[in-house]
């Protein structure tokens, strides 16, 4: 299904997400060499719970976390635990849903634990710059695939796998509405942008090959090479026939 926003409903939206951008900042402060990601959901679930907010992924299709943490090779869908310890050097993807007044946000981001390797550093950077360009993309008058193709052409020169088997998203009523967002694809494809769309916008980039194979527990993605992957996701609403980040610290719309 795909629901068309009112500014109120992006307002909320926005309220939301800042709450959603507030718990990555702090995920991101408590992120360390020894820390373990079954620690980082508590952190995260404790925050979203005491800001009157409820965690969207909690319980979703039966996922048994309040947030993603997906190490490494794990591309997606990463099942906090408590055996899963970071170590230096370890790249951490954090996925977040909050679910606020109504609505739900999106986001997510790769973090480096301590000191990165400089191949790790270029993947997390480029998978972010990726982002911005799809963005860039989602005005009005455009196409749904414009998003999409603008992160493949940023992407291709590094030679980088663009993960295919999962998308961006409608989102706000529901975690997941209509239209899907391809991160690669031929320009004007799909349907057309228009105002009052809120999009889950999230390339998922792996230093190797774009295959995953997910994991026995039915969640835990990971690329098919063992390779490291990197996520970078924001909640954006079309305003004023161009895209506003909603999953940010300070949203005027
Ligand atoms: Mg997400």
């Amino acid at each position: 299904m795909l629901y068309i926003k009112n500014l109120q409903a992006i307002r909320t939206m926005a309220e939301g997400g800042k709450l959603l951008f507030n718990t990555l900042e702090l995920l991101k402060s408590e992120i360390r060499p020894g820390i373990s990601t079954k620690d980082l959901n508590k952190i995260a679930h404790r925050y979203i719970i005491n800001n009157g907010a409820d965690p969207t992924f909690l319980g979703y299709g039966g996922f048994p976390a309040a947030i993603c943490a997906s190490r490494n090779e794990v591309v997606i869908h990463g099942i906090p635990s408590a055996s899963c310890v970071l170590r230096e050097g370890d790249i951490i993807s954090v996925d977040v849903g909050v679910h606020y007044k109504g609505y739900h946000t999106d986001a997510a981001r790769t973090f480096a634990v301590g000191k990165i390797s400089h191949e790790a550093e270029r993947l997390v950077e480029v998978c972010k710059q990726s982002f911005y360009q799809g963005m860039a993309q989602a005005k009005v008058g455009n196409r749904i695939s414009d998003i999409g193709h603008a992160v493949e052409e940023f992407v291709k020169p590094y030679g980088y796998g663009i993960v295919r088997d999962f998308t961006g998203h409608g989102v706000g009523v529901e975690l997941h509405e209509s239209p899907s967002i391809p991160n690669y694809g031929k320009p004007g494809h799909g349907i057309r942008i228009v105002e009052g769309m809120t999009l889950a916008i999230e390339p998922m980039i792996n230093m190797g090959c774009n295959e995953v194979r997910i994991k026995k527990d039915g969640w835990t993605t990971v690329t098919a090479d063992g390779r490291l992957s990197a996520h970078y996701e924001n909640t954006v609403a079309i305003v004023d026939g161009n895209p506003v980040i909603l999953t940010a610290s300070d949203v005027s719309v």
